[in-house]
C-alpha cells in the first residue's frame, strides 16, 4: 500500500502503478532461467489484467497462452499459404424462393484441429493484429470466386462479404473493392459488404465515409446482426446503407416468444418505411419462412435452404435449382 500512496511533487500528485509477477521455487521451476521466464510471464499477465496487482505463475495458464501463441503463428502461415477457405451461404427471395446471392463465410482447415469456424479464430486474429491481412485475403478471394461463379452460371448472383471494423480506415482492401471489381470485369452490384451495427456506431465517422464512397461507386452495404446491438436507429437515416440483415435470434423465436415476433415485425416495417432491403438470417423452418413471407421480408438465409457450401458445391446447388430460381434481382 505504500506504493499506491500518491507522491506530491511541486503541485502535482503522482501515483505509481506497480505490477508484480511471481513464482515459487522449487514448485514452479528448478533452474534460475525458468524461474525468471515464469516471473516475466506472470508479470505480463498482471499487466494484461489491468496492472497494479500481483500474479502468481500458473502452469495451466502458461500452457493455454502457449497454445494461443502457436495458433496465431499457424494463422499467420495460413494467410500466406492459402489454407483458408471461403464457404458460401445461399440467399433466397422470401416469396419466390429465387436464389439471389450468397454470403462468404471464412473457414480454416487446420492441419491438427480440423475445420475451424470463424468464432474459433477471428477473435484471435483481431487481438494479434492479423485481421487486416485476413480481411484483405477475404476480399481478394471473394472477388476471385465471384468471377469463377459468374463464369460457370447462366444466371446472375451477388456475393456479400463480412467486413471487419478493424479494416475500416486503416486498410485499402475495402475501399479498393470497386476498382478490383472493375479490373476483374465484374459488375459492382455483384459484391456487397456486411458491417455489424455496433461497429458502425463505434466508428461512425470512418464507417460512414467508407459506406458513402462505396455507395457512390455502386457497391452496397448491409447492416449485419440488426437488432441485437445498440438500439440507436438514428444512423439508419444518416448512412446510405442498402439494407438490414435481421439477427437470427429473432427468427429463432418465431412461434415461441410473442415479444420477439412483435419486435421482428416492427423492424420489417421500419426498414420498409425507410426503403431498405430486408434479409432475415437463420431461417430453419417452414413456419419461420411463412411468418417472414406474410410480413413482406424480402430475402431469407438459413439452414432451411442450405448450410454454407464450398464454391464448387454452391455451383452444383445452383444448378439443381429451377432456372427461374437463379435470377438475381437485388
Ligand atoms: P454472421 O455474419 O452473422 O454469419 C451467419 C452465421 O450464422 C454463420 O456462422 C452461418 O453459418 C450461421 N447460420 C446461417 N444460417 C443459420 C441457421 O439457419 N441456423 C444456424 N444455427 N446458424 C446459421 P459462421 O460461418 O460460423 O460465422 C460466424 C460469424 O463469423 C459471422 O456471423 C461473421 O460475423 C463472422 N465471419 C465469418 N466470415 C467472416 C469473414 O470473412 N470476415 C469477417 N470479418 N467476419 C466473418
Ligand atoms: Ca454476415
Ligand atoms: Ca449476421
Amino acid at each position: 500500500s505504500c506504493l499506491s500512496d500518491s507522491i506530491r511533487i511541486e503541485d502535482t500528485d503522482i501515483t505509481v502503478k506497480c505490477s508484480v509477477g511471481a513464482c515459487i521455487w522449487p514448485d514452479d521451476a528448478a533452474g534460475l532461467d525458468d524461474l525468471l521466464n515464469h516471473c516475466t510471464a506472470s508479470l505480463y499477465d498482471a499487466r494484461h489484467a489491468g496492472g497494479n496487482r500481483i500474479h502468481f505463475y500458473s502452469a495451466s495458464l502458461h500452457q493455454a497462452r502457449h497454445e494461443r501463441w502457436n495458433l496465431v503463428e499457424d494463422l499467420r502461415r495460413a494467410i500466406d499459404d492459402r489454407s483458408l477457405d471461403l464457404f458460401y451461404h445461399p440467399i433466397h427471395g422470401c416469396g419466390n424462393r429465387q436464389m439471389v446471392g450468397a454470403e462468404a463465410l471464412i473457414r480454416w482447415n487446420h492441419p491438427h484441429h480440423g475445420l475451424l469456424l470463424p468464432d474459433d479464430f477471428l477473435p484471435l486474429a483481431e487481438e494479434s493484429g492479423l485481421m487486416v491481412d485476413l480481411g484483405r485475403w477475404v476480399v481478394e478471394r471473394a472477388i476471385g470466386d465471384l468471377g469463377w461463379l459468374l463464369d460457370h452460371d447462366e444466371g446472375s448472383l451477388y456475393v456479400s462479404v463480412n467486413a471487419s471494423p478493424l479494416q475500416i480506415g486503416i486498410d485499402d482492401a475495402l475501399s479498393s473493392i470497386p476498382s478490383r471489381l472493375e479490373k476483374a470485369g465484374i459488375d459492382r452490384s455483384c459484391l456487397k459488404i456486411e458491417v455489424t451495427e455496433d461497429r458502425i456506431i463505434e466508428n461512425m465517422a470512418e464507417t460512414s465515409r467508407l459506406i458513402r464512397n462505396l455507395r457512390d461507386a455502386g457497391v452496397e452495404t448491409l447492416v449485419d446482426d440488426f437488432g441485437v446491438g445498440y438500439s440507436s436507429l438514428g444512423y439508419l437515416r444518416e448512412l446510405p446503407i442498402a439494407g438490414i440483415k435481421i439477427d437470427r435470434s429473432f427468427v429463432a423465436n418465431i412461434g415461441r416468444t410473442e415479444q420477439d415476433e412483435t419486435v421482428l415485425s416492427a423492424m420489417l416495417n421500419l426498414a420498409a418505411g425507410l426503403g431498405l432491403t430486408t434479409i432475415a438470417e437463420g431461417v430453419e423452418t417452414v413456419r419461420q419462412l411463412r411468418f417472414l413471407e406474410d410480413r413482406q421480408c424480402h430475402y431469407v438465409q438459413g439452414f432451411h435452404f442450405s448450410e454454407p457450401l464450398p464454391r464448387e458445391q454452391l455451383r452444383q446447388y445452383r444448378q439443381r435449382l429451377p432456372l427461374t430460381s437463379r435470377v438475381a434481382t437485388g
